[in-house]
């Protein structure tokens, strides 16, 4: 009998079972429980009313929105519907549970686009057969142009214009009014939902923070794809659009530009899509190629923490002359806070992270990873911290502000009606007294998860696990002294 050659033996030898990773040593990150086993989920996420009837819900709502702010014109802003449904209570519900948890569920039934997919489609509900050339000029985005950069210009210049749109109802008339023209006039030139991909500024830190979401839709056998030819999921077919988002539901790998439309589930013939529940942040691990990926995502981290610093110091921190600076009261105070708000943002912070990592690099002793591939490979424990900068700071709207939206539910347009009885509802401060603790506590959860996928993360960047341990400590320091200063910031 002959030997068998050493390759023959290796071919034949079971691969080595890969060591599974686990969230705090617990939990199997690579758990799922999806909700399309249940029949009634099934049905109802491959309906065409949903997410269809919440889109016309909050279409109609975005309509009483702009008429309230419009009527509300410069008149102050915390007895305006419009204000305080957007600024109070959407916003809250954001940073609160629709992104952590469910990922882009806002895109989901996000009224802003509907004018133009409606234009595009030529019909609301029905599909019959999928119309072959889509009205407008269908053109592709520019190539140089598919990255968050725009999206990240456009939502630091908004926030320059954040002590008007939250305290003049005219000012959020204005953005919201522009947004749903944009949208539309995009869909006029550019193919699909290139506005969402690309330009809309809700929608870049929704497809960050997303990644750090507890819910995703994926494929759920990948060689049931496989042997489908016809890709109807990108294509679309008799029961619905092809991916409006332009992506390959049968292979992408992350939520950042998932609009979770739900589109892939009706256009499936194999119900091969998936509602997956699974543990947080989970996608922070997937993007291997860590120095070849661009720069966008890593300043869309950096610039959530830098605005969120300059929003704590204008909103809620104790200097009213930062107040003013916010508020415009003189010209060159509001030039110097976009000045300071713009280099902060854009240069101090990255410039920071990149001194740490640069110190990572030379603490873990290894000489040849690329600086890049460790900036942006430690850019993804910023996702966590920044969400929980958001939630911690979210406490502070609506515990001192949540009670004025009775008021503005009973009397949407100051027109001294009382439709549920609350108009006469006075301010009050809800557990103001917890505000420290619970933005403390949601501060430091959040600052766990950072440090967690740190750890990994640092497994992926450097290949050997002793460097990886170096060379995580510089990191550790930076997102240390990141919470040591919102926990003040927050708790004082
Ligand atoms: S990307 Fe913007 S416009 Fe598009 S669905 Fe999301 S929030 Fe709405
Ligand atoms: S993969 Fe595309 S079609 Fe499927 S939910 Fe996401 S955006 Fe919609």
């Amino acid at each position: 009998m002959s030997e068998s050659s050493p390759t023959q033996e290796q071919a034949a030898a079971p691969e080595p079972a890969k060591e599974k990773e686990r969230l705090f040593g617990l939990l199997d990150l690579d758990a799922r429980f999806d909700l399309t086993r249940f029949r009634l989920i099934r049905a109802l996420l491959k309906s065409r009313w949903m997410p269809l009837a919440l889109i016309l819900f909050n279409t109609f709502m975005f309509m009483i929105i702009l008429v309230a702010t419009l009527l509300g014109g410069f008149s102050a802003g915390n007895y305006n519907f419009g204000i305080m449904l957007v600024w109070i209570l959407w916003w809250v519900l954001l940073m609160f549970v629709l992104v952590p948890v469910f990922a882009r569920a806002w895109c989901l039934m996000c009224p802003f686009p509907i004018f133009s997919d409606w234009f595009q489609r030529r019909r609301l509900i029905n599909i019959g057969e999928e119309p072959k050339k889509p009205w407008g000029l269908n053109r592709r985005w520019p190539k140089w142009l598919k990255n968050m950069w725009l999206m990240n210009v456009l939502f630091l210049v908004t926030t320059f214009f954040s002590g008007f749109l939250t305290v003049r109802p005219f000012a959020t008339f204005v953005l919201l009014g522009s947004v749903i023209l944009a949208a539309f006039i995009v869909g006029l030139v550019y193919e699909k939902r290139s506005f969402c991909l690309y330009l809309c500024p809700v929608s870049g830190f929704q497809g960050l923070y997303s990644q750090f979401a507890a819910a995703e839709i994926r494929r759920k056998d990948d060689a049931i794809c496989k042997a489908h030819k016809k890709k109807t999921c990108f294509i679309g077919n008799e029961q619905g659009h092809g991916c409006p988002w332009l992506l390959m539901p049968f292979k992408f790998e992350k939520n950042t530009y998932c609009g979770m439309c739900l589109e892939c589930f009706k256009t499936c013939p194999h119900d091969n899509m998936a509602f997956n529940l699974r543990p947080f942040g989970a996608d922070l691990l997937v993007d291997t190629k860590l120095e070849s990926k661009g720069l966008d995502e890593a300043w869309k981290a950096f610039i959530m923490l830098g605005i969120a610093v300059v929003f704590y110091l204008g909103f809620q921190g104790p200097w009213g002359f930062m107040k003013d600076m916010i508020r415009g009261t003189t010209l060159p105070g509001f030039l110097s806070y976009i000045a300071f708000h713009t280099v902060f943002c854009l240069a101090v912070i990255p410039g920071v992270f990149l001194a740490f990592c640069w110190l990572s690099k030379l603490a873990s002793g290894n000489r040849e990873v690329p600086l890049k591939k460790v900036f942006t490979g430690f850019a993804y424990t910023l996702i966590p911290l920044g969400l929980g900068v958001w939630v911690a700071f979210s406490f502070g709207i609506i515990l001192p502000n949540g009670s004025y939206l009775l008021h503005i539910a009973s009397d949407p347009f100051s027109w001294g009606w009382n439709l549920f009885g609350t108009a006469n509802f006075p301010w009050t401060p809800v557990l103001t007294g917890y505000l420290p603790h619970l933005q403390g506590i949601a501060m430091l959860l959040f600052y766990l998860f950072s440090v967690d996928y740190g750890t990994k993360l640092a497994r992926r960047i450097y290949p050997e696990p002793a460097q990886a341990k170096r060379g995580f400590v510089p990191i550790l320091a930076a997102l240390t002294a990141v919470t040591f200063l919102f926990l003040w910031l927050y708790m004082g």
